[in-house]
């Protein structure tokens, strides 16, 4: 029998591969994980988290603003970008050397360097050619930087989460989670932001009425939305960024942020040694045991390119682990994927389960749709304008809740603890005798007695 030098290879330490190969480990394998850049991947060194601390903090200048309705004297208030900046790099250290030790803990060996497949069970990292009986592709995904003409070098995401200066305007390419966010996190904390976007609205895919309600909300906050424009070419003149639109208008900004999507990385990972093909995306097909055409080579997560999220890649990699190194025959046991809730951390925040409208109504259910918009308490106090929607999607046929919609504060929260009623099939009546707490927004969620409207598929 051929021997290896280890039972599984990882490649990529984000939240997939390190999911995954603790799990192996836990199981009894013999495990490596090699890691090119930092330990904690796109989702803790350049992601949610970074993203989410920006977030907080452009969300305190509100609360600044808000204190003076609510009693405190408070003095004229600066955001300067620097000592965020500083704080944050130190947090994500922590955070990183947190995921080294969770890995060592483990067992699980931590290679630095970019790994390379060289031939069949085989990788190559810096001068080191090691074996392995299953190797994991979990490299997850990297922006797009050929979506339009120029932008090749333009900023991204990453580039973002490093600033060390608030720059005064930002121009940004795309419509999507990365775009809204960014450009919400940054005219909070002061910048002056112009949205492009090919879309009527932004969040292609998202239900109608948030999509409409998140682009008031961008409005409100300041933000310049050019609504079905995106720029033909780009370039760099004297230091500043120009967009060339259709019309032949030239739009200059400062900084500018490419926002137009990511892509499976696997460039210069080897797959042409073992024959492994990537699809027209360029992800790494796999079938439903995360099984690519190539025996004993496996992918998960963003590389893979299906549902593109965090805590999506983690789930598929213990479920992954567990099938193979578990004992457990046929296909990995996954959490229900049929319905997973999400949030779009623009200011006020979006989180959303469920089919749209649109795509309940196309899925052939008859509809009752259940909403409430109104100021929060918190808000109507001092006289903000900050709304909150809440949307229930209902079939008309089973009572069955399809869909959970809220843009407003804690959406994400709130829609997280629903998700839980939704996986478990809740009926609307069942949301019916649910008591309310009080005074909450979510208790909207379980007080809608009135549908707003009833809608047939095709009507
Ligand atoms: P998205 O796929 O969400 O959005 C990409 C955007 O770029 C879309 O608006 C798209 O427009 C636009 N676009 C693509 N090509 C062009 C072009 N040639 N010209 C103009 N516009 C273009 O990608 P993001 O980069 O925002 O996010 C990447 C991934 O990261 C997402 O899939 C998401 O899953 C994940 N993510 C999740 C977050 C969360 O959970 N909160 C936060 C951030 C990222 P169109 O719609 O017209 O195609």
């Amino acid at each position: 029998m051929t021997s290896f030098d280890y039972d599984l290879i990882t490649l990529g330490a984000g939240s997939g591969g390190v999911a995954a190969s603790r799990r192996a480990a836990a199981l009894g394998a013999k495990v490596a994980i090699i890691e090119g850049s930092r330990v904690g991947g796109t989702c803790v060194i350049r992601g949610c988290v970074p993203k989410k601390l920006m977030m907080y903090a452009a969300q305190l200048g509100d609360a600044i603003h808000e204190a003076r309705g609510y009693g405190w004297a408070v003095e004229a208030a600066t955001f300067d970008m620097a000592p965020w900046a500083a704080q944050k790099a130190s947090e994500i250290r922590r955070l990183e050397g947190l995921y080294r030790q969770l890995l060592n803990g483990s067992g699980v060996e931590v290679l630095d360097g970019w790994g390379r497949i060289d031939g069949p069970n085989t990788v190559v990292v810096g001068q080191r050619r090691i074996t392995a009986r299953h190797l994991l592709i979990a490299t997850g995904g990297r922006p797009v930087r050929d979506s339009i003409e120029g932008i090749g070098d333009w900023p991204t995401s990453d580039d973002v989460l490093d600033l060390q200066h608030l720059p005064a305007e930002v121009g940004i390419v795309g419509g999507g989670y990365i775009a809204v966010e960014f450009a919400s996190i940054l005219a909070r904390l002061g910048a002056k932001v112009q949205l492009f976007y090919r879309d009527r609205q932004p969040l292609r895919g998202f239900d109608e009425d948030l999509r409409t309600r998140v682009a008031q909300a961008l409005e409100a906050a300041g933000i310049v939305l050019h609504a079905g424009q995106a720029p033909q070419r780009v370039d760099k003149q004297d230091d500043c960024y120009q967009l060339h639109m259709a019309s032949g208008m030239t739009h200059r900004f400062p900084f500018v942020l490419n926002a137009t999507g990511r892509r499976p990385h696997t460039a210069g990972l080897g797959l042409e040694t073992i024959g492994l093909q990537t699809d027209a995306a360029g992800a790494v097909p796999v079938n439903e045991r995360f099984e690519t055409p190539v025996p004993g080579v496996h992918a998960i997560g963003d590389v893979t390119n299906k549902l593109n999220l965090t805590p999506v890649a983690i789930a598929e990699g213990r479920a992954w682990a567990e099938a193979l190194f578990g004992g457990e025959a046929g296909a990995a046991r996954l959490p229900d994927f049929s319905q997973i809730a999400t949030a779009v951390f623009t200011l006020p925040p979006l989180g959303t389960i469920g089919p749209s409208e649109a795509d309940a109504l196309a899925a052939g259910h008859t509809l009752k749709v259940f909403e409430a918009d109104f100021r929060p308490m918190k808000q109507t106090f001092i006289g903000g304008a900050e709304r909150s929607y809440m949307k229930l999607l209902v079939d008309a046929d089973t009572d069955r809740v399809l869909a959970v919609h809220m843009l407003g504060a804690d959406a994400p929260e709130i829609v997280q603890s629903l998700a839980v009623a939704l996986t478990c099939g809740a009926t609307k009546a069942q949301f019916d005798r649910t008591v309310a707490v009080h005074p909450t927004s979510a208790e909207e969620f379980v007080l809608m007695r009135q549908p707003a409207r009833v809608v047939k598929p095709g009507a």
